[in-house]
C-alpha cells in the first residue's frame, strides 16, 4: 500500500458517490436510495441502487457492487492507486504517501507521461525544424496530403531522424525507464537505442490529453511495416483501450452524442480540419469490446468512417452484439470506392460532412449493398436478392429490428411478406446464438429473512442493535459471516473486504435496501421465536 490508510478512509467517506456515479449514469431518488440504469450492463429498467449514506451501491441485474473507489476502477479501467488519487484529486483532499520510495513509485504513470511528452516534443521540432534537410521528404509527404506546418504544430506531429539513438541521447534516462515509457531499448551490447527511426510520429495521447505513446507511419519508400506503433509493453499504453483523438473528440460527441471512428490518424486529423470534431481512430487494431465501452460514455451513435472496401464487414456481428450490451447504435459512413476520409477531408470537406451525416444503421447499410448489386428484372433474380439480403438480416440478435428489414425486403423484391419471414426464420435458426442477453439474468431477490432483517439493521443502524443482535440468534452461515464481519471491521468497506463472494453480493444487497420498516424490537422477538 503506498497512500496512508487514513487518507484512503478520508477519500472513500468524503466523496460524493451520487455525484461520481451520475457522471455515468441518470440516478434518481427513490425514498432514501437511489435508483438508475447499471452502467455496468445493459438494462431497460433500473436494477442499479446507490445508497448515498453509507456510499455503496449495488446492481440486482449483475450484481456488481461496491463503493466510490471501486466504482471508478470499473468503470474507467483504473488501477486502485490512480482511483483513489483522482478522487481525492476531485474533492481536493491532499494525499499522503506510506514512503519516499513508494511515493516515487505512485507517480510512476506522471513520470513516464513526462518522458513520453519530451519525446514529442523533440519529435516536433526535428519535424517543423526548416534547417533539418532531412525531414524534408517527411515534410513533403505530408504536405501532399494536406498536412502544412500549423496542423504538423496542432497536432504535434514529429519526424524520428533515421538514427539509432538520437532520442536516447537527448533524453538520457535510465533504461527501465526508457523501456516502460516505450520509446527505446537494449542492445545486446547493454547500449540504449530508439524505438523509431525514420518515421512520421503521431503522438497519441490519453483521454485527458496527456500524451502516451506514438503512431509511427513509414515514408512511401521507408523500410519495414507502413505502420509501426508503440508496444503494449509500454506501462502507460494498452492500444486495445486508447482511442486516437478522443481527447479532442469529447467534447463535441458529448454535445451531439455522436462519435466517428476512422481507421488512421491523417483520417483524424482529416476530420477535424473539415469540422467533423468527434473523430477518432483505433490504434492500428481492429475494433474491440474495451474501444467500443469507452466510447459508448462519451456518445451513443457511433459511425464508422472506413475505407470503401472495409465499410461494412468489420466484425458485424460483434457490432450487433455490442449494440444491445453498450445501447450504442453503429453507423455506416458511405465512402466513395477507394477513397478514405483523410483524403476526402481536404479535397471535398463539404462531401465528407454530407456523408458522415448521413451514415446509415450498420445492417440497413449490407442490407442496402445486398440489394443494390440484384438484379431486379426477373422472379428468379428478385428471389435471389431477398435470400442474400435475409441471411444478412438473420445476423442480428433483435427480432423487431429484423423483422422492420424484412417487411423492407418483401417491399423491394416483390415478395410476399409471410413468405420471407418463413425463410428468415429458418435461416434465423441456422445462426450460432452466440448473443447472451444479459437482461436474462434473474433478478436475485429472495424474501428477506429475518436474519437478514437483523443484518440490514447492523449495516444501516448499527447503534440500535448492536447491544442485543448476537450470533447465537443466527442460524444461516452466510448470516453469520456477515454478522462476524461487520462486529469485527471498522467500517463498511473493511467488512465487505474479509467476505466470499456470495457473501459479498449479499452484503451488497443489504447494504442499498431501505431500513425505513425495520423495527429493533420486532426483529429482536422474530430471531427468538
Ligand atoms: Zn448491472
Amino acid at each position: 500500500m503506498g497512500i496512508v490508510d487514513d487518507d484512503i478512509r478520508r477519500v472513500r467517506e468524503e466523496s460524493d458517490i451520487i455525484r461520481l456515479i451520475t457522471q455515468h449514469t441518470q440516478l434518481k431518488k427513490v425514498g432514501r436510495s437511489w435508483k438508475g440504469l447499471c452502467p455496468f450492463h445493459n438494462e431497460k429498467t433500473p436494477s442499479f441502487t446507490v445508497n448515498q449514506e453509507n456510499g455503496r451501491y449495488y446492481c440486482f441485474g449483475c450484481q456488481a457492487t461496491g463503493d466510490s473507489i471501486e466504482f471508478l476502477r470499473e468503470i474507467d479501467n483504473l488501477d486502485f492507486v490512480a482511483a483513489v488519487e483522482m478522487l481525492a484529486a476531485q474533492n481536493g483532499i491532499p494525499l499522503r504517501y506510506t514512503d519516499k520510495k513508494e511515493s516515487k513509485s505512485r507517480n510512476r504513470r506522471k513520470e513516464l507521461i513526462k518522458l513520453v511528452a519530451e519525446a514529442v516534443d523533440f519529435y516536433n521540432k526535428k519535424l517543423i525544424d526548416m534547417d533539418n534537410p532531412e525531414a524534408r521528404p517527411a515534410r513533403e509527404y505530408l504536405k501532399q496530403r494536406g498536412l502544412g506546418g500549423d496542423i504538423a504544430e496542432k497536432f504535434s506531429i514529429g519526424w524520428a531522424p533515421d538514427s539509432w539513438d538520437s532520442l536516447c541521447g537527448h533524453l538520457s534516462v535510465s533504461n527501465e525507464d526508457l523501456l516502460a515509457a516505450g520509446l527505446g531499448g537494449i542492445n545486446k551490447n547493454g547500449g540504449q537505442y530508439d524505438f523509431f527511426r525514420n518515421r512520421i510520429l503521431f503522438p497519441i495521447f490519453s483521454e485527458q490529453g496527456d500524451p502516451i505513446a506514438f503512431g509511427g507511419r513509414k515514408l512511401p519508400e521507408g523500410e519495414g511495416p507502413k505502420y509501426k506503433n508503440t508496444s503494449d509493453g509500454a506501462e502507460i499504453y494498452s492500444k486495445s483501450q486508447i482511442l486516437y483523438g478522443l481527447n479532442w473528440a469529447k467534447e463535441e460527441a458529448g454535445r451531439i452524442d455522436e462519435l466517428v471512428v476512422c481507421e488512421g490518424y491523417t483520417d483524424v486529423i482529416g476530420c477535424h480540419e473539415a469540422g467533423i470534431s468527434r473523430a477518432v481512430a483505433t490504434c492500428g487494431t481492429a475494433l474491440t469490446r474495451e474501444h467500443v465501452r469507452k466510447m459508448s460514455r462519451f456518445a451513443k451513435k457511433v459511425v464508422l468512417a472506413f475505407d470503401a472496401d472495409n465499410a461494412g464487414q468489420s466484425a458485424a456481428e460483434k457490432v450487433y452484439e455490442w449494440e444491445s450490451e453498450f445501447d450504442v447504435l453503429f453507423k455506416v459512413a458511405d465512402l466513395p470506392e477507394g477513397g478514405d476520409p483523410g483524403d476526402l477531408a481536404f479535397s471535398n470537406p463539404e462531401e465528407l460532412n454530407h456523408i458522415v451525416e448521413n451514415a446509415k444503421p450498420h445492417m440497413q447499410f449490407r442490407v442496402d449493398r445486398v440489394l443494390e448489386k440484384g438484379d431486379f428484372e426477373s422472379k428468379e433474380g428478385r428471389a435471389k436478392s431477398a435470400i442474400e439480403a435475409m441471411k444478412v438480416v438473420a445476423q442480428h440478435p433483435d427480432e423487431l429490428i429484423r423483422d422492420q428489414y424484412i417487411v423492407q425486403i418483401a417491399d423491394k423484391c416483390l415478395i410476399g411478406v409471410d413468405e420471407i419471414r418463413r425463410r428468415a426464420s429458418e435461416e434465423n435458426s441456422k445462426v450460432e446464438k452466440s448473443v447472451i442477453t444479459r437482461e436474462g439474468v434473474p433478478v436475485k431477490m429472495e424474501r428477506l429473512t429475518t436474519e437478514y432483517q437483523a443484518l440490514r439493521m447492523l449495516i444501516h443502524k448499527p447503534e440500535e442493535v448492536t447491544d442485543w443482535l448476537h450470533p447465537v440468534l443466527l442460524s444461516d452461515p452466510m448470516a453469520e459471516s456477515v454478522f462476524v464481519a461487520l462486529t469485527s471491521s471498522t467500517d463498511l468497506h473493511e467488512a465487505n473486504q474479509s467476505l466470499g463472494k456470495e457473501e459479498s453480493d449479499l452484503f451488497g444487497r443489504l447494504s442499498v435496501q431501505e431500513t425505513e420498516d425495520d423495527k429493533p424490537l420486532g426483529v429482536f422477538s422474530r430471531l427468538l421465536s
